[in-house]
């Protein structure tokens, strides 16, 4: 309904099932529908649940309810990231063969026992190159268990469309990075950038806590020869103290404000407000917003939600 057969825009909805959708995933997902459906693109769903401890029964569908609660549809049937191991695995070979990762089998212990500088909270420390002299093909000969590593030698800069020009420092980001866990399993970098190629994706928006991950994303498209997409860093929505949504701000979670009777419409109208497509948080529904929609008048900032706004949208 929405596509024309000659869209060129691509791009994605990605819940992770490790937990519920809270308010600042409705915030991200609101503005990648407006930015697909804005330029009459395809927007594709996936589910990104390789991360096989932490994924929660019944939280993806949990999540395609939250989707369509606030309206916001997709294209085709939901992409499933572990039904394509096998894509990974290929991926994963020729890097292999080209000599661009290596087995590596420290521990997280290891690591943080050789790091000398102090290191970003999220991000662990910096990779001191401890099994960076071996070549893939040792692998064979390691007999334990062993994760796969990407030699970073350098750092994309990019232009963000919300963001800007980024340029981020990989080396002090942790350096050579795991492609594939030494649990046998491929890490998020490489599974996100096999999909995000195969599926055609030319636009990825998502939460800017992923903004470090993107020049490792664009070593592997390098590495694999496949065309990078352009990249829109939504900020997150933080709780009044400045700290990421999290228990502690209350119940942000969309099932939550569903189950209390919270219309779509008024979450809608609230996060329109804050990403500056409205001058007052009035409800509105998605399709509604497409005329205001722009990249250009979401803030860099973070938004801070606050208990005023969740009441003023019906919310406890
Ligand atoms: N699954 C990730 C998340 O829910 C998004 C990954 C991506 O968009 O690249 O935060």
């Amino acid at each position: 309904m929405h596509n024309s057969p000659l869209a060129t825009h691509h791009s994605r909805l990605a819940p992770s099932p490790t937990g519920a959708q809270h308010v600042g995933n409705a915030r991200t997902y609101l503005v990648a529908w407006l930015a697909a459906r804005s330029q009459s693109g395809t927007l594709a769903l996936r589910i990104e649940d390789i991360d096989s401890p932490r994924t929660k029964a019944g939280a993806a569908e949990q999540a395609l309810a939250d989707l369509r609660w606030l309206g916001l549809d997709w294209d085709g049937e939901p992409v499933v990231q572990t039904a394509r191991v096998p894509l990974y695995e290929d991926a994963l070979r020729a890097l292999m063969q080209n000599e661009l990762v290596y087995p590596c089998m420290c521990s997280r212990t290891d690591i943080l026992n050789a790091a000398s500088a102090p290191h970003a909270e999220h991000e662990g420390p910096t990779y001191p190159g401890t099994c960076a002299g071996r070549s893939a093909r040792d692998a064979a000969t390691l007999g334990v268990p062993y994760a796969w590593r990407f030699r970073v030698a350098e750092s994309p800069v990019f232009e963000d469309r919300i963001v800007g020009r980024t340029a981020l420092d990989l080396q002090s980001l942790g350096g050579d990075f795991v492609v594939w866990k030494n649990a046998g399993t491929p890490a998020y970098q490489l599974a996100v950038v096999v999909d995000d190629a195969k599926m055609g994706i030319t636009e990825v928006v998502r939460g800017d806590d992923l903004l470090p991950s993107t020049p490792r994303q664009l070593l592997l498209y390098h590495a694999l020869k496949f065309v990078p997409p352009q990249f829109a860093h939504v900020p997150l929505v933080v709780g009044e103290d400045g700290r990421r949504l999290a228990k502690r701000h209350g119940d942000t979670r969309l099932s939550a404000l569903r189950e209390t009777g919270v219309r779509p419409e008024a979450l809608l109208g609230l996060l329109a407000w804050s990403c500056g497509w409205l001058d007052r948080a009035e409800p509105v529904t998605a399709r509604e917003l497409l005329p205001h929609f722009s990249f250009e008048t979401i803030p860099r900032r973070p938004f801070v939600l606050t208990a005023n706004h969740l009441r003023a949208i019906g919310y406890r």
